[in-house]
Order: structure tokens, then sequence, then C-alpha cells
């Protein structure tokens, strides 16, 4: 996944032209900079990789989904539907806006489960968030049908899949709006940012506005500018930016080579009986990020993890045991605590964690693992890498009868 990886002279290029006028903001200063606008380029060149009309960039991924968010007019008691394997991320955006996160099962994708999608939609809610975890998404052309009949928003958060696709789409061009993240282990970096992209014109003129205090940006004049609606500050820097232009250009080799590290990966642990694959649905193009299996128990995945980690596979995720992706590891927010006073639509309308079942999401995640795919690894040390995978579960599975 990480583009720092690939950091180089491309990327400094691009900073020193904005260090050489020393204009580090993105908005005026118009005969200082040396026609250098860094994050409007940033956002045409993005916008156009991914089939979309609009791009507006951000301050982080967490930013682009509350500006996303409230783009679409996502309020206070709001309720946004979101996946209990995800980023800290989703529910921190919804709950920003004193909107209420309402946690769903995950299936066999590893992303939302449209069937418990469907049963968790009341009269409150506004908005379905796919999460397109580690590389691969969600079954979206079911979520569209059930946001379509409800006349729900679907705002994808593709930022650990950017270059997936679906339907031949790029990932987060399918929905009405969708989120990516540049921050510094992302497939594409720019140090810290984030970026939302929609064909929605109002939508796109509300984050514009929304993401700098409100401002119309019409005219070359900041201090004559109207605000026709709040908004605060989730800008990005020009330097920010700058580094994302070179590391956007270097975006489809990237892509290319962690399919291929990726497929040697696979084709080694395909011969293992026992080890199954997570679900790609019908349509989609993973991005290669992440490989993703699963083992036949939650014992033998949590032996499996240990197992790769002491043979020397670094990079291999247990999530089920981690603090910052699944629910098992946020009772921050189960039990709600906030450093000051909560919304108060968050604190009645949250739902109750301890009777809420999510046995179906432990079914997937406690036989899940993960494994990074880097960029940097020679031809012989990805093989090398296949093999030690495949021989440890290999002998692992053989020595435990399930
Ligand atoms: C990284 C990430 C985010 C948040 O991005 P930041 O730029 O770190 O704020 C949101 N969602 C997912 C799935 C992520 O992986």
């Amino acid at each position: 996944m990480p583009g720092f990886e690939v950091f180089g002279n491309e990327e400094r290029k691009e900073v020193n032209d904005v260090l050489e006028s020393g204009v580090l903001m993105r908005y005026g200063f118009d005969g200082m900079r040396n026609g250098h606008w860094k994050a409007k380029e940033f956002e045409t060149a993005f916008a156009q990789r991914m089939g979309s009309q609009y791009c507006q960039l951000v301050s982080s991924g967490t930013s682009a989904l509350t500006v996303a968010l409230a783009a679409a007019g996502i309020g206070a008691g709001d309720e946004v539907i979101m996946p209990t394997f995800t980023f800290v991320a989703s529910f921190e955006s919804i709950m920003m806006l004193g909107a209420v996160p309402v946690l769903v099962d995950i299936d066999d994708t590893l992303t939302l489960d449209p069937k418990a999608v469907e049963a968790a939609i009341t009269s409150k809610t506004r908005c379905v968030m796919p999460v397109h975890m580690c590389g691969s998404m969600a079954n979206l052309k079911a979520l569209k049908g059930i946001c379509d009949k409800h006349d729900l928003i679907l705002l994808e958060d593709a930022c650990q899949a950017i270059g997936g696709t679906f339907e031949g789409k790029p990932l987060g061009s399918y929905g009405d709006l969708g989120c990516f993240s540049f921050d510094f282990v992302k497939t594409i970096t720019c140090g810290e940012g984030g970026g939302i992209i929609t064909n929605t014109k109002a939508y796109a003129i509300n984050a514009d506005q929304y993401q700098d205090h409100g401002h119309d940006h019409v005219g070359n004049d900041r201090g004559a500018e109207t605000h026709p609606h709040l908004g605060y500050n989730f800008r990005i820097s020009e330097l920010n930016a700058a580094v994302g232009i070179a590391q956007l250009r270097k975006l489809d080799d990237i892509l290319a080579l962690q399919k291929k590290n990726y497929t040697v990966l696979r084709n080694a642990l395909t011969e293992v009986e026992g080890v199954s694959f997570r679900t790609v649905p019908e349509g989609g193009v993973e991005n290669y990020s992440f490989l993703n299996f699963f083992l036949p128990t939650e014992a033998l995945a949590q032996q499996a993890h240990k197992a790769l980690s002491e043979a020397g596979v670094d990079g291999c995720f247990y999530w089920y045991q981690n603090n910052w992706h699944y629910i098992n590891g946020w009772e921050h927010l189960r039990k709600l605590k906030g450093l000051g006073n909560l919304p108060k639509e968050i604190q009645e309308q949250l739902q109750d964690f301890s009777k809420t079942d999510f046995s179906q999401s432990n079914h997937w995640m406690g036989r899940t693992i993960s494994c990074l795919v880097k960029l940097g690894w020679s031809e012989e040390a990805t093989n090398e890498r296949a093999q030690k995978m495949q021989e440890v579960i290999q002998e692992l599975l053989e020595k435990t009868p399930v």
C-alpha cells in the first residue's frame, strides 16, 4: 500500500516549486506564486483519473469523510450505516457532525453485508457508507440498489482501495460521493491529505465552501468573499498537494507492481488446502494492496498469524485483535468516552453495544489474515516470502485436524 516507498526526486521537484515562491497556501497570493496552483492541479488530475467530474482536496481522509457528509447535507441526528470492520475515522467523521453511526455486520467480502444494511434502515437513515477495506470492495451494485430504493446517499470510503474498480468504474466514483486518504501509509501519499470525488455539482460546491470556512471562492479577493453557509477549516496546504501530484503520476505503476507481488503470494497460498480467499464481488477488481485470506477456524488464524510472524514474515495483520480496525477494540466508542459532552442525538440514538450481536462479523474477522503487499520487494524476496507463507500455514494445517 505505501506510496512512501517510491518517494523520490519527482516529489522533491513539486515541493520545491512551492518552496521557491514560499506561497504555502492554496488560495490567493496570485502574483507571488509563479503560476503554481498545486492543490488545483492535483484536483484536476485526480478527478480525471477517477472518472469523476469534481474533486475536492482536504487535509486528511477523515476530514474528507466529514466534508463529504456535510456536503450531502447530513447533520445532527441523521443515521449513517457503516461496517464493524473499518478504521476509526468512519465513526469519528460521522459523530463530528452530530450524526449517528449505525454499525452493521460485514460478510465474506470483509465489507458491508447488504442484507444487514437493509435491516438497519430506519426513518432517520440518510446515508450508507461502505468501506473498501484492504484493497477490495463492497457489493456496490447491491448497496446502490438499496440506496436508490430508500432514497439514501451512497458514500464510498475508498481510502484503502484507490485504483480498484467496480463494473469498470474507479472505486469511489460508483456512489454519490467517494473519499480517499493520502496519509503517509496509503497507496499514494501527500504526507497528510484527503480527497472527495463526486459528479453532483451541488455537493462539489458545498464541499469547496465547507472545507474553507464557508467561503464562496468567487473572485480573487478572499476578504470580499461571502459565506453562503457555515463551514470549517479542512484545507490542504500547497506543500502536501505538491507531493500528491508526483505520487498520482506513479499510481498506475504502483498498482501494477502490487498486482504482480500479490499474485505470487496468492498463487502460493492457493496450493494450501484449508486456506480460502476473501470474496471479491462480481464486477470488482482489487487494487492489490493486501492479500486477504481465511483460515478454517479462529484458533487456526491466531496460530497462523503467530507462526508467520515467528518465521519472519512481517506485515501480516490479524485485525480481529487490533485496536484500530474492529469494533472489539473500540471501547472508547462503545462507552462513548468523549472529552466533553457529546451531542444529545448521539447519546440518545447510539446503539446499545451491550446488546448488539455481531457474531456474523466475528465469524469472518476471527478467521481473517491480511498481508500487506509492498512495492520494494525484489522478485526473489517475493518468491521467498510466498514459499515461507505456504510452508508455515501448510505445516500448521497438517498438524491440526479441523
Ligand atoms: C486511512 C483511512 C482513513 C482516514 O484517513 P486519514 O488521512 O488518516 O485521516 C479513513 N478510512 C480508511 C478506511 C482508512 O484506511
